[in-house]
């Protein structure tokens, strides 16, 4: 029997780091190689194999899933929504060429299963904004969402031409307090954590008003296990599921963390990232990811908080 042995690509991002550590815990530290652009992350330092590599190089790709006898891999290299609206080109190309090169050698070396997460910038102004289901009018408007929308066809053409057991998340915006985050349009709900508990204000680039769908970071790592770990004939959706949580407005968040940061304030100054929020779901409904492998996430705004500023407070 063939041993499970598997790559993460980008494992020092703000998911990698945990979702690595997370994977070590499960299929033992020597079995999960953590790889990057980047430096190795210091929370990874010692956990495990830990490979340089960019995953634009394809042979060198192909040679790492060889040399390691890779059997599932994790592909979380990406340029993210704030980032990919400063240079469209870099983002689309780096986005799709990743996948293109992940999906490949998996189609080639008989890879067992790959994960490759979407995100909620496939909905577009014209996707219901409440409630998004997963089928429904999908017209991204920014550069990362069409990557994303590309992506997930992509997924679901190497899954039905070919085999590959290709799965896939649509994140909603991630909170934690681990890693920093990468440069994507709802980091406004971490970066409001660290100013409250620094200065008790902070100035916000979105809207009072602007819902957006969240995750805390247990949920999605948790998710994504759950998904990775699902049998098979469970995952009807090859595109990616919709993924639910939480959802709520920059005002929302900023009286629940006074409750527990007396006299802290908000103010709002919203520039470019407002025209990307505007564009996405207020809510998700994730419906489908219920039903097919048993999703049910644990942490609301409530309970986020606490959990946060006892962690950041360490
Ligand atoms: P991140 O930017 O924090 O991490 C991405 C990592 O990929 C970085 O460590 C970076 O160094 C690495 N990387 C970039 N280019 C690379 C290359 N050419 N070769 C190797 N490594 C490279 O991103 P994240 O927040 O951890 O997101 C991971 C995935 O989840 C992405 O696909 C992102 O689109 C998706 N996602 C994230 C969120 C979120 O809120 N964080 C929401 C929806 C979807």
């Amino acid at each position: 029997m063939k041993k499970d042995k598997i790559l993460v690509i980008g494992a020092c991002g703000q998911i990698g780091v945990e979702l690595t550590l997370a994977l070590r815990k499960m299929y033992g530290d020597n079995n999960v190689v953590a790889s990057d652009l980047r430096e190795e992350h210091e929370l990874l330092k010692g956990s495990g194999p830990y490979v340089s590599l960019d995953v634009m190089n394809k042979e060198m790709l192909h040679v790492l899933v060889i040399r390691h006898n890779i059997t599932q891999i994790y592909l979380l290299a990406a340029i993210l929504s704030a980032t990919g609206e400063k240079n469209p080109l870099l983002a689309w190309h780096i986005n799709m060429q990743s996948l293109l090169n992940v999906l490949d050698i998996a189609k080639e070396e008989g890879i067992d299963k790959v994960y490759w997460p979407s995100s909620i910038a496939v909905f577009g102004p014209n996707s219901p904004k409440t409630e998004t289901p997963q089928h429904t009018i999908i017209e991204p408007t920014t550069i990362y969402g069409i990557s994303k929308f590309a992506g997930e066809r992509w997924c679901e053409y190497y899954n039905h031409r070919y085999g590959i057991d290709v799965r896939s998340l649509r994140y909603p915006g991630l909170i934690s307090y681990k890693s920093a985050p990468g440069g994507g349009t709802t980091d406004y709900a971490i970066e409001i954590f660290h100013d409250a508990l620094e200065s008790k204000s902070y100035n916000c680039f979105l809207k009072e008003d602007t819902y957006l769908p969240m995750m805390y970071m247990p949920d999605a790592i948790r998710a994504t296990i759950e998904l990775m770990e699902a049998p098979k004939e469970n995952i009807k959706i090859r595109s990616s599921y919709n993924l639910g949580a939480m959802s709520f407005s920059p005002k929302e968040i900023a009286a629940e963390i006074g409750k527990h940061v007396p006299g802290f304030r908000i103010s709002y100054e919203p520039d470019y990232r407002q025209q990307i929020a505007d564009g996405w779901p207020g809510s998700i409904d994730d419906e489908a990811a219920r039903k097919d492998w048993g999703w049910k996430h644990e942490f609301d705004l409530e309970k986020m908080t606490v959990d946060m500023l006892k962690n950041l407070k360490k």
